[in-house]
């Protein structure tokens, strides 16, 4: 069972990533289980056709945790993927990655890790690797990380502080880089700039994912590209990133490097405006 966490800036493409890979690797025939671990409990939605699953913190709020069963927070997704969304707490109220460690503890309680599962994927909100969000990486469960990123400059200030986070527990944990994913955004250059982002930060780029309208209207119908169309090109893309993934065997402790040097390789690469 490989164990492997998606973070990223918000808004980068987390969810619609992961999913779509997890449903690749479940077209392979593999098994899948997907940890959405973020208050707004959006990251298992392509898998399931727009269906809103009750998240763990909530089930635990109306059930009680003894009555909580596996039945209840994981619900059968696309190609069989096992779909948990940790949920978060009353807005305003509590620590958000609260959620993260719940539904973790709670899965690990109702044994859903002893199944036989091939992946289980975890979707983290992270501008900053900050508390609970922190917790897949803190506690051993992630093994391996992908940051999701862009050219621009604010998806690389975060990926950068994701790196900070994942160097700090390196001694303690087991997780390791196991590359960036572009998600791209058009920017100047943007190919070149984040490999060499990567390699500063002794990683490298695993795959660059174009920006596709037909992400949107797989969105539209409630569906990853790969359910929505398996024929179309970002289908292909998906899956390609899905492969590298599948075979990848280079993890690292991340490097990461300063804001001015950070700064300096944007104006390198021009991205002017
Ligand atoms: P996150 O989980 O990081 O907050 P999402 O996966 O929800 O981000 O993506 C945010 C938006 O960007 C979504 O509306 C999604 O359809 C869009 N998006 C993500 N990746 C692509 C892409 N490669 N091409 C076009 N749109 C994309
Ligand atoms: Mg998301």
């Amino acid at each position: 069972m490989r164990q492997v966490a998606f973070y990223g800036k918000g808004g980068i493409g987390k969810s619609t990533t992961q999913q779509n890979i997890a449903a690749a690797l479940a077209s392979m025939g593999k098994k899948v289980m997907v940890v959405g671990c973020d208050p707004k409990a959006d990251c298992t939605r392509l898998l399931l056709g727009g269906v809103r699953q009750p998240s763990v913190l909530d089930t635990l709020r109306g059930f009680g945790a003894e009555r909580v069963s596996l039945e209840r927070v994981m619900v059968p997704g696309y190609a069989t993927v096992k779909c948990v969304e940790s949920g978060g707490p009353e807005p305003g109220v509590g620590c958000g990655g609260r959620g993260v460690i719940t539904a973790i503890q709670t899965l690990e309680t109702l044994g859903a890790y002893e199944d036989e599962l091939d992946y289980v994927f975890y979707d983290v909100l992270g501008d900053v690797v900050c508390g609970g969000f922190a917790m897949p990486i803190r506690e051993g469960y992630a093994e391996e990380i992908y940051i999701v990123c862009s050219g621009e400059y604010m998806a690389l200030f975060a990926a950068n502080n994701i790196c900070k986070g994942i160097k700090k527990f390196a001694e303690r944990g087991y997780a390791r880089l196991g590359g960036l994913i572009c998600n791209s955004r058009l920017v100047e250059n943007e190919r070149a700039l984040v490999e060499e982002f990567a390699r500063r930060l002794n990683s490298k780029m695993i795959h660059f994912v174009p920006r596709s309208k037909d992400v949107q209207r797989a969105e539209i119908n409630k569906k990853t590209v790969i359910d929505y169309d398996p024929s179309l090109p970002q289908a292909e893309e998906y899956r390609e990133l899905a492969r590298k993934i599948d075979s990848n065997t280079e993890f690292t402790i991340p490097t990461p490097i300063t804001q001015d040097e950070l700064e300096d390789l944007m104006r390198e690469y021009g991205i002017v405006d």
